[in-house]
């Protein structure tokens, strides 16, 4: 028989994927995976990408996967604490697993004798982390099925042994509901937990803690059902460093913070995402207080022919640099001074640990682009690194901080130290040069990128993303450091920069502002988009309201932009109500010009209402200004206008949803508890919808 067309075409793609299957070990070991993560031996099928996790268990001679689904990297530091601590103090064979890089429809037959631990972090509205989401909706489907084809009454998991704990945060409405409810669904299939489903709480500040508080029984309950044994633990080590006196750091395979093989060849390519960023050019940046002692920064970022693109309401990222002040601190407590710029590899020592960045790189370039190094220290973390301590004080002091949650809290936390100002303190400078550089990689979390909700429409300029961000800069009494946010001090001193200041840093903070390899030269800066569900209603006529204090005004300035653009376009808008709050209106009253053009397009459908909490004898907060229009919203929700909020998710959002309640019930003659359900039908609606942070 001939061959049609079709069957060519079938047969060619089945040739190349035959092929690129076949291959994928050999073009492995011939570019080397930059993450140095160890191939797993036996063949070129399984180069440790299989998404079996069974298989891979048994492939690697684990008994104990860490599953994490995180966001900001919280869950997943976590999870390779529970990895370490459940090996070095336990003897179980473990391994750390991102959700996303495995299938579960065999579930099913993960082995009894092994434990599968879920750390699971809960996003926004109660959504699964974007790295959790196919696991999520895999096992929380009414019709889950596996592998054998047997249904959830048949109890297809009970071989699966569990534990599992979630990170929440208690302003938000679905608290912790991604444990709460992979937990439930867990146990529908049959399968069982051992010990609690631990829950952390982010809102009260007590993550930690409460980490820290589960985790021990956790643990005894773990070890009489599995029959372990504590043992002592003895640190080991995660990642082989291997120093490359040999090598230049000008050499072209060494990453000096590019973040992956294409950005160290020079040539960019998409898709841009959470993996991949773009570096994007910030054609324009402006200071938008008038107030000498802050700084809101007003940047335009230019996404064009990077293939990137975004709706109003959506949230842009941006990969921060840390601070050079902050970075040779680092260095220098570690008394890494003299071999900062020395090559390195790094590699893991296990088939299953993954790099968190490419090598080889220099200490100075990994320290800079790829660890978290500002963050607050983590009790845990203090107990580990006592053990290196220089001096016998020191390590006294350390295992104490370790050891006393109050007194860990009092010195450590309340102001607001990071690791290396905390080394420099306990050891009066002196350098800590017994600490592995692995533990400091497997200690802190990977740099991560902040969000910010786009201050610009998609139908005005859909090339150029506009933000609006507040720079954070606080003291602490106490503390003897200023405590500068990583991310929006760097964008600070980028706008700086631009404007041609003379010290573009106003701080000393001194950034490498134009990258690795001057790659980010001119105002650059790494960025990728994500996509949200805070929307815009498609019909442009209905009503909205929208209450933005603060930046929390980002994303109305866009709504409002839309909806300006489309009243000058001939288009019929409906009332668009906005809630603004500021201290004074001489100092942060952010786009004020910009609003009384909006208002000159939308007339009287366009309505403002601003909260001053510093410039009369009263504190006026959105929360009053709301109370004032009460009738006026109410008459909107009835004629079912879209009610969003944005901004500060500890207070104002929670008591906003409170204060709308309350005037529901106050407007309409209702009981309050039947305002309270009225007010949760529109969140799940989503006539009521949050951008809070
Ligand atoms: P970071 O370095 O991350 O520090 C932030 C805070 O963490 C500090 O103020 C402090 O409270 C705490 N902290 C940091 N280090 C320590 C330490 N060593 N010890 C104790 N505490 C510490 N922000 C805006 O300005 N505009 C927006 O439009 C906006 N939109 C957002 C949208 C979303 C969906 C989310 C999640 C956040 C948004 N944010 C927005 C917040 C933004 O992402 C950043 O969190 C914020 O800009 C601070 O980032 P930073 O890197 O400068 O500060």
């Amino acid at each position: 028989a001939q061959l049609d067309t079709l069957d060519i075409v079938v047969l060619a793609a089945l040739l190349i994927g035959t092929i690129a299957y076949f291959t994928k070990g050999t073009y492995w070991a011939v570019y080397g995976d930059p993450y140095g993560n160890v191939a797993v031996p036996n063949g070129a099928a399984k180069s440790g990408k299989s998404r079996n996790i069974v298989e891979k268990l048994d492939e690697s001679g684990k008994n104990c996967v860490v599953f994490y689904g995180s966001q900001t990297g919280t869950a997943e530091d976590y999870a390779s604490r529970l990895a370490k601590e459940g090996h070095s103090r336990f003897g179980l064979s473990t391994m750390v697993a991102d959700l996303e890089d495995y299938d579960y429809e065999n579930l099913d037959q993960f082995p009894e004798d092994k434990l599968a631990v879920f750390v699971l972090a809960t996003y926004g509205e109660g959504e699964p982390t974007d790295n959790a989401v196919e696991f999520y909706e895999f096992i929380s489907a009414e019709d889950v099925s596996f592998s054998e084809g047997v249904s959830a009454e048949d109890k297809p998991l009970s071989s699966l042994k569990y534990v599992t704990f979630g990170l929440g945060n208690n302003t938000y409405e679905h608290y912790n509901s991604m444990v709460r409810n992979v937990d439930k669904a867990l146990t529908r299939l049959g399968a069982t937990r051992f010990g609690t489903a631990g829950e952390g709480d982010d809102g009260a500040g007590t993550m930690e803690e409460d980490f820290l508080a589960w985790k021990e029984p956790m643990w005894v309950a773990v070890c009489e059902k599995m029959g372990l044994e504590e043992r002592e633990a003895v640190y080991e080590p995660v990642f082989e460093i291997t120093e490359k006196p040999d090598m230049d750091a000008d050499e072209d395979e060494v990453y000096l913070g590019e973040p992956n093989k294409n950005h160290l060849e020079g040539n960019q390519k998409g898709p841009f995402n959470a993996n991949n960023p773009f570096i994007a050019p910030i054609a324009e940046s402006q200071e938008l207080f008038t107030a000498k002692d802050r700084n809101c920064l007003h940047m335009e970022i230019d996404i064009s022919g990077s293939n990137l693109s975004y709706t109003t309401g959506d949230h842009i990222a941006i990969w921060p640099t840390n601070a050079g002040k902050e970075v040779d601190r680092f260095i220098n407590i570690l008394g890494l001074g003299s071999k900062r710029h020395m090559v390195i590899g790094v590699k893991g020592l296990d088939p299953t640990a993954k790099v968190p960045f490419p090598a080889p790189t220099t200490y100075d370039a990994a320290i800079r682009y790829h660890m978290e190094i500002c963050a607050p220290v983590s009790r845990q973390f203090v107990s580990t690194i006592s053990a290196f301590a220089p001096t016998e004080d020191a390590k006294a002091e350390m295992t104490k901080l370790g050891g006393d949650k109050d007194y860990f809290h009092e010195k450590v936390i309340d102001r607001s130290l990071n690791i290396a100002q905390l080394l420099e303190q306990l050891s009066d400078g002196q350098p800590w040069e017994k600490v592995p550089f692995s533990l400091m990689i497997e200690g802190l979390i990977k740099i991560q990128p902040r969000f910010y909700s786009i201050s610009s429409s998609s139908l005005v300029q859909k090339d150029k993303i506009s933000i609006t961000a507040v720079v954070e800069s606080s003291v602490k009494p106490n503390s003897p450091h200023v405590l500068k946010g990583v991310t929006t001090n760097y964008l600070l001193a980028l706008k700086q920069k631009q404007h041609g200041a003379a010290e573009p840093d106003p701080h000393g903070l001194n950034y490498a502002l134009t990258g690795p390899r001057n790659k980010y030269d001119g105002i650059h800066v790494p960025v990728h988009v994500r996509h949200s569900n805070f929307k815009l209603p498609s019909d442009p006529t209905k009503p909205i309201i929208m209450v933005g204090p603060g930046t929390g005004v980002a994303p109305f300035r866009a709504f409002v932009q839309e909806r300006a653009s489309q009243a000058r376009a001939g288009q019929a808008v409906g009332k668009t109500v906005l809630f603004f709050g500021c201290r004074r209106k001489e100092e942060d009253f952010l786009y004020q010009n910009e609003w009384q053009q909006y208002e000159k397009d939308l007339g009287e459908n366009f309505v403002l209402h601003v909260a001053f909490s510093r410039d009369g004898p009263k504190k006026v907060y959105v929360q009053h200004k709301i109370e004032e229009y009460a009738e006026e919203l109410d008459k909107l929700l009835q004629q079912k206008a879209y009610f969003y909020v944005c901004g500060d998710a500890a207070n104002m959002a929670r008591e906003v949803n409170v204060l709308l309640a309350k005037i529901i019930s106050k407007q309409r003659g209702v009981p309050e508890s039947k305002a309270e359900d009225i007010v949760k039908a529109m969140r799940a609606s989503n006539q009521y919808q949050e951008d809070v942070w």
